[in-house]
């Protein structure tokens, strides 16, 4: 893994937390896309070098909208860069992690995406991404 790439934060309303974040990292975010597949809708901030990912459910069977249900607001997951995902994965399911897609999907921000399940990393969802160039 390169590095963390963002830090995906579950949001109830878009709107107010782009003005929150917008506050608070003194910067408009760079980037809007809905991801309709996933049921979600994304805003990415950059802070220096490090980016945020905001995260709205656009309907309530999204896996977002039920962790916002479980959990409420809150760090969702992070997301570590790497150069070939598809290699990252063999690597980790011999380490004996858990994936919860089988393969790599489109996500936001021009990237495809995979997740591990929390359940074996301490509770943390993990993503990996990889930009598609
Ligand atoms: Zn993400």
């Amino acid at each position: 893994m390169k590095k963390i790439e963002h830090i995906g934060i579950a949001v109830e309303n878009l709107e107010f937390s782009n003005q929150l974040f917008e506050k608070l990292l003194g910067v408009a975010a760079y980037h809007s896309e809905s991801v309709a597949h996933e049921g979600v809708e994304t805003l990415f901030f950059k802070s220096g070098p490090n980016k945020i990912e905001l995260l709205a459910a656009t309907n309530p069977e999204s896996s977002i909208a039920k962790f916002l249900a479980k959990k409420g607001e809150g760090i969702h997951h992070i997301a570590f860069e790497v150069d070939d995902i598809e290699q990252e994965i063999i690597r980790l399911k011999q380490e004996g992690f858990i994936f919860i897609d089988e393969f790599p999907k489109k996500g936001a921000d021009n990237k495809r995406v995979v997740f591990l399940h929390p359940k074996n990393t301490n509770g943390v969802l993990i993503e990996l991404c990889q930009e598609i160039k």
